[in-house]
């Protein structure tokens, strides 16, 4: 089965404005190869995640959403 959805920030690859390079994660986590957080600190990629979101626009509620969103993504499962 295939991933719907990114595994790092659980974006929905419907939403991916992007070329997307892997299956599992989505153009914002992954470029040119490799991860763009490569640390394993949620908060952090949290931290990351809202900055760019609205660095693009978006209204901060809805920011803050996708973030909380973040940490039930399988890449931050323990
Ligand atoms: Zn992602």
């Amino acid at each position: 089965m295939k991933n719907k959805k990114c595994e790092s920030c659980f974006m929905p690859f419907s939403k991916d404005e992007g070329k997307r390079e892997s299956e599992q994660y989505c153009s914002y986590c992954f470029k040119d190869g490799k991860l763009v957080y490569e640390g394993n600190d949620v908060n952090e990629f949290k931290k990351r995640a809202y900055k760019s979101m609205i660095a693009k626009g978006m209204n901060c509620i809805k920011a803050k959403l996708f973030t909380w969103m973040i940490g039930f993504a399988p890449r931050w499962k323990k």
